[in-house]
C-alpha cells in the first residue's frame, strides 16, 4: 500500500506539469446543502480533469527507469492525460481507442501528437492491445487507476486542499475504479484522520457500494449512467483494500440527481463540469451526506463534455 511519503514525492515530480486548482464556492450552492461548500475544480486542471495528475507522476517514473514509449487504453480523460504529458516529455505514445470513438475525442489525443488506434469495442481488448505494443516498443502501459503511481498522483489534490483550507472536516470524491479516492484517503487519513472522505457511486455504477458491504470485490454488468467516468465494472485490486481500510461513508445518486447538479452548476456558477464530477454535488445536494453546518470540499473530477451532447445531459422535469 502506498503512503504520505508516496504523495508527498509524487508532489514534487508534478511541479511545473499540473495546475494548483482554486477552490470555488457559491452562497446559494451552500444554502441548499446545508453544509458551506467549496469545488475543488479540476475541470481547470490541465486537460480537463484530475488524470494528469496520476498519469504525470505514473510516467516520469517509467522514463526514469529507461522506459521511451508509452502507451494507455481510453478514449476519455485518461488517454488525453496520457498523450499530454507524453507530448510535454517528448516521448511517443500511443492511445488505444474502441472502434466508436467519438471525433471529438480522438482529435483531442491528436492535438496532444498521440498516435491513435483502434481496437475492438471491449476495454479488455483495448487493454491487451496497449500492453502489447508496449511490449514491443520498449515501453510501458500507464493504467488508469489501479496502480501505486497513479493513486500517488491523484492523492496530490488532498495535499492542495488542506493548504487551501486548513479547517475542512469533509471531502467528497467520486468513484470510478477508485484511483482518485484512494490516493485522497491516503494523503488524509495518514495526515488529518478527523477530516472525513465520503465517496459518491451513481446508483446504476454500484460496484463499489456492493463490494464494500459484501467485504470482496463485486463485478456488475457494464451500465449506462450518463457518469461515463464511472462506468467501470469492479473496483481495482489495489485500491479496494484502501478504500476499504479508510473510507467513511459512500452514498448512491441517481442520474435525475447527477442531472440537477450538473445544471445547477453550469447556470448558477458558469462553470461547465461533466457528469463524473457532478456526482458528488448531487450527494451534498440531496443532503445525503449525513451531516450539515461542516466545511465540506467536493472534489469536481474534471469538465470533458460533448458540446453538442450537452442538452442531453440536462434534468428531464
Ligand atoms: C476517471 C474519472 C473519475 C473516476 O476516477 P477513478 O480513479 O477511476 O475512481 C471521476 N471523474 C472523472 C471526470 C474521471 O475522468
Amino acid at each position: 500500500m502506498i503512503e504520505l511519503q508516496n504523495i508527498l514525492a509524487a508532489r514534487k515530480r508534478l511541479k511545473g506539469i499540473t495546475k494548483v486548482t482554486p477552490l470555488l464556492s457559491s452562497e446559494q450552492l451552500s444554502l441548499i446543502c446545508g453544509n458551506e461548500l467549496f469545488l475543488k475544480a479540476e475541470h481547470l486542471q490541465k486537460t480537463g480533469s484530475f488524470k494528469i495528475r496520476g498519469a504525470t507522476n505514473k510516467v516520469k517514473h517509467a522514463v526514469k527507469a529507461g522506459a521511451t514509449y508509452i502507451t494507455a487504453a481510453s478514449s476519455g480523460n485518461h488517454g488525453q492525460a496520457v498523450a499530454y504529458i507524453g507530448n510535454k516529455l517528448g516521448v511517443p505514445t500511443t492511445i488505444v481507442v474502441p472502434e466508436n470513438a467519438s471525433l471529438c475525442k480522438i482529435n483531442a489525443i491528436k492535438a496532444y501528437n498521440g498516435v491513435i488506434e483502434k481496437c475492438g469495442m471491449t476495454s479488455t481488448e483495448r487493454i491487451l492491445r496497449a500492453k502489447e505494443i508496449a511490449v514491443q516498443k520498449n515501453g510501458v502501459f500507464i493504467p488508469p487507476y489501479d496502480d501505486d503511481d497513479v493513486i500517488s498522483g491523484q492523492g496530490t489534490i488532498a495535499l492542495e486542499v488542506l493548504e487551501q483550507l486548513e479547517d475542512v472536516e469533509a471531502i467528497v470524491v467520486p468513484i470510478g475504479g477508485g484511483g482518485l479516492v484512494s490516493g485522497i484517503l491516503t494523503a488524509i487519513k495518514e495526515s488529518h484522520p478527523k477530516v472525513k472522505v465520503i465517496g459518491v457511486e451513481p446508483e446504476l455504477a454500484n460496484d463499489t457500494y456492493l463490494s464494500l458491504r459484501s467485504k470482496s470485490r463485486v463485478s456488475i454488468d457494464a451500465t449506462k449512467t450518463i457518469a461515463d467516468g464511472l462506468r467501470t465494472s469492479q473496483p481495482g485490486e489495489v485500491t479496494f483494500p484502501i478504500l476499504q481500510k479508510y473510507l467513511d461513508d459512500l452514498v448512491l445518486v441517481s442520474e435525475e440527481e447527477i442531472r440537477t447538479a450538473l445544471y445547477f452548476v453550469l447556470e448558477r456558477m458558469k462553470q461547465l463540469i461533466e457528469p463524473s464530477s457532478a456526482v458528488s454535488i448531487a450527494a451534498a445536494m440531496s443532503a445525503k451526506l449525513g451531516f450539515t453546518g461542516k466545511k465540506v470540499v467536493v472534489v469536481i473530477s474534471g469538465g470533458n463534455v460533448d458540446l453538442e451532447k450537452l442538452p442531453q445531459l440536462f434534468p428531464k422535469d
